[in-house]
């Protein structure tokens, strides 16, 4: 008799806080840097928006 062991499942955290992303300096939005990028981090929005700024500026 062989007894089958159910595979093992994973686990579901009940914690679903999102991926450990930077938070945005400026709307606090989730960036696309991990939490260790170091330095300012924008999200995309806000990155497009400075670099159009500084494009613009001068
Ligand atoms: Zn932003």
């Amino acid at each position: 008799m062989s007894r089958e062991t159910p595979a093992p499942e994973p686990v579901a955290t009940g914690t679903d806080a999102g991926p450990p992303f930077a938070g945005c300096v400026l709307c606090g939005e989730p960036t696309g840097y991990p939490e260790s990028a170091r330095g300012v981090t924008l999200c995309p929005v806000c990155e497009w928006r400075e670099a159009e700024r500084t494009a613009c500026s001068g």
